[in-house]
């Protein structure tokens, strides 16, 4: 699957597990560590978290197939990966700092 990614990418490593990942600009002007293959994310009212599209805006989602079809379509997108950081309780006490 080939797109245009339209905001900044930084490549990088995660510091607590190692994992290659990409810092990726959000709209708000924050650097969000993100997986770096983008997948098909199904935004979810509840329950989701925070996945990045290719414009750097967010949207709280989950992995497709983890969710029921609902009218929703999927969208490309890059999981925070923070959400599957197996270090991630490390992760969020650095981060939360
Ligand atoms: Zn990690």
């Amino acid at each position: 699957m080939r797109f245009d990614i339209d905001t900044d990418l930084r490549s990088g490593r995660c510091k607590s597990c190692g994992a290659p990942i990409y810092w990726i600009k959000t709209r708000k002007g924050n650097w969000l560590p993100v997986n770096r293959r983008a997948i098909m994310a199904t935004p979810v009212q509840i329950g989701g978290h925070t996945f990045v599209l290719v414009d750097g805006s967010t949207v709280q989602a989950l992995p497709e197939g983890a969710v029921r079809y609902d009218g929703v379509d999927s969208v490309v997108a890059f999981e925070a990966h923070f959400a599957t950081c197996p270090d991630a309780d490390t992760f969020r006490k650095k981060k939360r700092r």
